[in-house]
């Protein structure tokens, strides 16, 4: 790629996850487990137009990659004139969004017909009483109807996306994968994250992807690995019948070393890390009348100096518990607690003007 522009470890600046939205409208308990949260002013979150300039600035230092997430990014009014705006751009050559498929069923031909390429619909349970204990929601049907909708509207490589929990979800992998194998799609199964608001989280809640691999062999026999590019986070396997699913081992086999991501959250806040505790403020300067000269010149050298390595550095953590915990953030409510793009936002931003954007919990103070 004659235009890459390269970090401190030579990762090169390639994907991109969009936020466009902090809002959801589950309350899953590993992401956003509290009733109300404080959100974004409107007028912070970035309009489908300073969306469009964004990624096309990205596009031209590298990025072909763009993924829309949230927050839930069929909330957002309209995504589909948004998608259209950037399947317009020419390097971008695979756009793809990420949703908890509540809203799916309504918008699926809609956003396929504006040029969105690949989908990936969250479900972590196949059972409606397990979801309405861990997301607070009875809307288990509309999330399969939304997998179908997007099965009937044709996108490429629909995958399902599960974060596997001991003692939650860990006895439903092979029904998981027998759901895909007959909807026409991939399950992604995620190993549970200390991130965002995941205030719970505890290293003996995590099933890691050798106990995930250990219980399907004993229900499925010999599992045998894909061969991938190496940069992708998840491992690719197969079962004997040919079935394919992946694991992303992000707890105990992190992929920084070749982690070509960066996210920016629904208010313009650009991050080099999941686990980064600040983010660079692209909003100021898109609405400070920056040229795109200026803007991809923040973004070049930022990526340029880059050396984060979050997800590895919390492997040697001893003692691991939740990132950031709920009694922290009461003492201190604008303590940076990060999570991002992926992610809701309870994280505070300093901007140059001494603005503070601030989403968190409401319990938070
Ligand atoms: N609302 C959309 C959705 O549910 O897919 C998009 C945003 S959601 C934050 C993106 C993905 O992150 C989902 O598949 C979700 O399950 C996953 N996720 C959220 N918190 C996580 C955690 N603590 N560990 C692992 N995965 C997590």
């Amino acid at each position: 790629m004659p235009d890459a522009v390269l970090d401190a470890f030579q990762r090169p600046l390639a994907s991109l996850r969009l936020s466009v939205t902090d809002r959801c409208n589950l309350r899953c308990r590993y992401c956003m487990p509290e009733d109300e949260y404080v959100w974004l002013p409107r007028t912070s979150i970035l309009t489908f137009e300073e969306l469009d300039r964004v990624v096309r600035v990205f596009s031209r230092l590298g990025v072909r990659k763009v993924r829309l997430t949230g927050g839930e990014p069929l909330l957002r009014h309209d995504l589909p004139a948004l998608v259209r705006l950037i399947a317009r751009v020419p390097q971008i050559d695979d756009l793809a969004l990420t949703t908890n498929g509540l809203l799916l069923a309504k918008q699926a031909t809609a956003l396929r017909a504006a040029g969105l390429r690949r989908v990936t619909v969250s479900l972590d349970t196949l059972r409606p009483e397990r979801m309405l204990a861990f997301a607070k929601s009875a809307r288990h049907a509309d999330v399969l109807a939304g997998i179908r909708a997007a099965r009937d509207a044709g996108f490429e490589h629909l995958k399902l996306n599960s974060v596997v929990i001991r003692g939650f979800n860990d006895d439903e992998l092979g029904d998981l994968i027998e759901f895909g194998r007959a909807e026409g799609a991939e399950l992604r199964f995620i190993e549970y994250m200390d991130v965002g608001g995941a205030t719970h989280w505890s290293m003996d809640q995590v099933v890691s992807q050798g106990d995930m691999l250990a219980a399907l062999a004993q229900r499925y026999g010999p599992i045998s690995p894909v061969p991938g590019d190496g940069r992708a986070p998840a491992e690719r396997f197969r079962l004997p019948d040919g079935t394919t699913f992946g694991i992303i081992a992000s707890v105990t086999a992190p992929f920084c070393r070749t982690c070509d991501r960066s996210r920016v959250t629904a208010d313009g806040t650009w991050f080099t890390c999941l686990y980064a505790g600040r983010g660079v403020d692209l909003r100021a300067p898109l609405r400070g009348g920056a040229s795109d000269e200026e803007l991809s010149t923040l973004i070049r050298t930022t990526w340029q100096g880059r050396t984060d390595r979050g997800a590895e550095e919390r492997l040697g953590v001893a003692d691991r518990g939740a990132l950031y915990r709920i009694d922290s953030l009461r003492a201190d409510p604008h303590r940076e607690m990060h999570t991002v793009g992926f992610v809701n936002r309870d994280h505070v931003v300093r901007r140059p003007n001494g603005e503070a954007s601030v989403r968190q919990p409401l319990t938070a103070g």
